[in-house]
């Protein structure tokens, strides 16, 4: 098979290093190596979001975290902040969960301030509230600081957070934030194949937990704590998946935080330079993703054509995301991508677009 070079945002690239951490040989859930590989992973897990409090892995896709947080977290109603696919979707999964879920909704490209989810909580009508960190389909993050910054005045309120497109590309410190629970899954900034999501989960939200019915079976935090007190999950997990992440995160912690976090700052300014030399930047000013970029069709390019192009040669983006098909295009950044990929990438793009 041919392989593509993956600049989509997720699955993405795989260095062949982890690939291999994959095929080590499987152990038991339920012993000594298992126990020592969990403790491993979640030590550095929390060194990477700044907590002293939980964090669990999952054996599933964000889906099944987000449809976990909601059920573990969400007592009377939910306010959904929607910018784009997947924060629109984060509020499905409350309402097929029998929640009551109001949508805080921007239009696409737009970020989410600090003021509008200020006034929608202040109504006192919601004991919890999402955000999507990193909107994948649009490239625009929001500025978590400033909107945490308004939720931990309201103590009663849980905040539930993705950051599947930003964990392990940009700084969260979920303690400093109060997030509550914060989420992602593997297949993006950490650069590792999808199966496993990993979320941090405050001392709160497990209280909270204790006190809500029919939390699911499968994702029930209380079940997650009682077996993470032994250094275990209460199902098989995705072994593989969890060799593979105590490798990378030793990886990520060698790089150093900040310089990982910097590079992908590098990266996103590079790449959306040249979107602004050529296209334009889709994002709204001062909220463009360190992740990804998504670029504005301003030239009325076949975005098919070029990504088939592409593709003969050596590499893949992606189209725009559901409406935005065609009318932007989206350059993924993240994970270990280095400086010398990006910019043989755009120069390729550039040759085949005559630029
Ligand atoms: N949240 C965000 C921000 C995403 O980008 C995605 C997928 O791309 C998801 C959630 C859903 O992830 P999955 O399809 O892996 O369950």
């Amino acid at each position: 098979m041919h392989h593509k070079r993956l600049f989509i945002p997720g699955p993405t690239e795989v260095r062949p290093e982890n690939l291999a951490a994959l095929a080590r040989p499987q152990i038991g859930h339920r012993s000594d190596d298992f126990r020592t590989l969990y403790r491993s992973v979640t030590g550095k897990l929390r060194r990477l979001l700044g907590t002293d409090g939980k964090v669990f892995l999952f054996t599933c896709s964000s889906t099944g975290v987000w449809e976990a947080a909601i059920r573990n977290c969400v007592a009377r109603r939910v306010l959904c902040c929607m910018q784009g696919a997947f924060s629109d979707r984060w509020r499905s999964v409350a309402q097929a969960n029998g929640k009551e879920a109001d949508e805080l909704r921007v239009d696409w490209g737009r970020a989410i301030r600090p003021e509008t989810v200020e006034r929608a909580l202040a109504t006192g009508k919601y004991d919890a509230i999402t955000l999507v960190h990193n909107e994948t389909a649009t490239a625009v993050m929001n500025h978590l600081d400033e909107i945490a910054e308004v939720v931990r005045r309201y103590s009663d309120v849980t905040f539930l957070v993705d950051a599947v497109s930003s964990m392990a590309g940009a700084r969260i410190d979920v303690d400093r934030l109060g997030i509550d629970v914060c989420l992602a899954g593997l297949q993006k900034a950490f650069a590792l194949p999808a199966g496993l999501t990993v979320a941090s989960v405050s001392a709160r939200a497990l209280d909270k937990a204790r006190t809500i019915e029919h939390r699911g079976y499968y994702f029930d935090f209380l079940e997650m704590l009682k077996y993470d007190e032994r250094g275990e999950t209460p199902a098989t997990p995705a072994i593989p998946q969890i060799w593979a992440l105590d490798a990378q995160l030793d990886d990520v912690l060698a790089e150093g935080l900040e310089a990982r976090f910097e590079r992908h700052a590098m990266l996103a300014r590079i790449v959306q330079g040249w979107a602004r030399h050529h296209f334009a930047v889709f994002a709204e000013e001062g909220f463009e993703s360190p992740t990804l970029t998504c670029v504005a069709n301003t030239h009325g390019i076949s975005v098919t054509d070029l990504n088939r192009r592409l593709g003969e040669q050596y590499a893949a983006i992606s189209n725009g995301y559901g409406m935005l098909k065609e009318k932007t295009f989206r350059i993924a950044h993240m994970g270990d991508t280095q400086e010398w990929e990006i910019r043989g990438l755009l120069a390729t793009i550039d040759r085949i677009l005559g630029h």
